[in-house]
């Protein structure tokens, strides 16, 4: 399942794990301590090993961690990566905290990264989607919206974006999601 730009930029939806999705870069749902966790975070410094730890240390030691809305960069150790982008989710209490907009700055924000690390295939968990309680459904459609506006800026180098979903309801709610993106006529 895919959607394409008219200047030929897509986003693909993919179902697994996405530590075994090759792309220039992995895009990680940490926490706001950068300091690991379980879920996907778990799964990335496990595959990617402890390089990424250590080099997250640093950015620790100098900025004391990382704010909701935000994502830092580091290497991607053993992962089929160049770069991971540690992307830092809001927790979800009931929409109306402001979490819309801090999810969808974490998304401009890994699109920033990428840019400035001339990355052109970059994935993305569902972030905020677990432990962080976000309701998929609303997370997807910010998601979207967030990397369709990027990929239709002609200076844009990234050229594929893939969202490497975990399990079939989340995969399922991306498919419905891009569906209904693709039938909007364009503007
Ligand atoms: P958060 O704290 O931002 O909610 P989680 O890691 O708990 O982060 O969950 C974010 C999303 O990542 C959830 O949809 C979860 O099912 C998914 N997920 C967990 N493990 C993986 C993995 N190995 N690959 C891709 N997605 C994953």
């Amino acid at each position: 399942m895919y959607w394409q730009s008219a200047t030929g930029r897509k986003i693909t939806l993919a179902e697994g794990d996405i530590t075994r999705v090759s792309a220039d870069a992995i895009v990680n749902a940490a926490n706001s301590a950068l300091a690991g966790g379980g879920g996907v975070d778990g799964a990335i410094h496990r595959a990617g090993g402890p390089e990424i730890m250590r080099e997250l240390d640093g950015i620790r030691a100098q900025s004391g961690g990382c704010a909701a809305g935000s994502a830092v960069a580091t290497r991607a150790g053993k992962l089929p990566a160049r770069h991971v982008f540690h992307a830092v989710g809001p927790v979800y209490r009931d929409g109306r905290h402001g979490e819309g907009e801090l999810l969808a700055s974490c998304y401009r924000k890994c699109l920033e990264l990428a840019e400035e690390h001339a990355v052109e295939t970059i994935s993305f968990p569902a972030i905020s989607t677990g432990v962080y309680g976000y309701p998929i459904e609303e997370a997807a459609a910010i998601a979207l919206r967030e990397v369709v506006r990027h990929l239709e800026r002609p200076d844009a180098n990234v050229r594929q974006v893939i969202f490497v979903l975990f399990g079939r309801n989340a995969y399922e709610t991306y498919v419905k999601a891009l569906t209904s993106l693709s039938q909007q006529p364009a503007p």
